[in-house]
């Protein structure tokens, strides 16, 4: 079985960025810009700007985080974004979810300008993903799309079976694999008989937020499963897949944690110099 091993992929992603940014840096004499914009002092968040920042240092990238307290209005954040969307010097605009309750999610994510938008959030990303055209892509499915393709570089008529239909990994994950040619089944808390869909899949994909879901018995032999999931349990984080049933049949396994996860973060980097180098044409 191969373990799917998402640290030294994205520690071979970070080099390869940090490649392109010297190149881009000796072309356009400037560096990609992101910044991060986070509000209040919720501590999942706050360690995942603060690895966001490290990360984008490392390659050389440009970055930036301006802080608000929970307490801020809406508008003071909105007229921020506009700033940022008129600056030349930033290339990807994020702004780190979740947000207070007083602040309105979707609207916040409508005002990045689509070519700054970094998570791939805005409608008309989401819009050109789905119509096969150039987009920012959200970083969790882009970075299983990346590992799905280490291990078979030909998806092409594959059968893939996602697991969870969130607008930020089950959707686009989706249409990440339809552009592969796979032929794919959406599965969500409804499906009638989730096992024996699975049982079909060449390749699975879970993200659903249920520890160990995805049993050894529901994965076919050969399988190349990835686990998005990331559960907090009573033995320690675990994912949406049960880890050691898994492994004895899948052919590629992702682990959680040092799976899924820092191909995320490195999969940030990767969109801002793309936001970049499409500003430059
Ligand atoms: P979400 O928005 O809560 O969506 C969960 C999806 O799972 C929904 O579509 C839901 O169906 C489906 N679902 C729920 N119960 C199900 C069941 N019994 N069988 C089949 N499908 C079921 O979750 P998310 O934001 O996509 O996150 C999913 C997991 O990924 C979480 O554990 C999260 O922490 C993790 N995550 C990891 C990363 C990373 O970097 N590794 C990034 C983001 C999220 P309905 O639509 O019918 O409700």
């Amino acid at each position: 079985m191969i373990l799917i091993d998402g640290k030294k992929a994205a520690a071979e992603l970070r080099e390869e960025l940090k490649k392109e940014v010297i190149q881009l840096k000796e072309k356009y004499n400037r560096v990609p810009g992101l910044t991060v914009i986070l509000i209040g002092d919720m501590a999942p968040s706050q360690i995942y700007v603060r690895n966001k920042e490290k990360s984008a240092n490392e390659v050389g990238l440009k970055s930036e985080v301006i802080k608000y307290p929970d307490s801020v209005e809406e508008k003071t954040v909105l007229k921020k974004i506009k700033e940022l969307n008129n600056d030349e010097n930033v290339s990807g605009i994020l702004v780190q979810l979740p947000l207070p309750k007083h602040i309105d999610k979707q609207k916040v994510i409508e005002t990045i300008i689509p070519s700054k938008d970094v998570d791939g959030f805005h409608p008309m990303n989401v819009g050109n993903l789905s119509s096969g055209y150039e987009s920012s892509v959200p970083c969790t499915p882009l970075g299983c799309y990346l590992m799905i393709k280490k291990v078979e570089p030909n998806l092409s008529g594959k059968k893939a079976v996602v697991v969870g239909r969130s607008n930020l990994n089950g959707k686009p994950m989706t249409q990440l694999l339809l552009k592969e040619n796979c032929t794919v089944t959406v599965t969500h808390s409804r499906t009638k008989d989730l096992k024996a869909e699975c049982l079909e899949a060449d390749i699975i994909v879970a993200a659903v937020g249920i520890p160990e879901l995805v049993k050894g018995d529901w994965v076919k032999k050969d399988a190349i499963v990835i686990d998005v999931g990331i559960n907090k349990t009573e033995k320690g984080l675990v994912g949406d897949v049960a880890f050691d049933e898994v492994s004895k049949v899948a052919k590629a396994l992702t682990p959680v944690p040092g799976g899924v996860g820092p191909m995320t973060i490195a999969c940030l980097l990767k969109n801002t110099i793309e936001c970049f180098k499409r500003s430059q044409i």
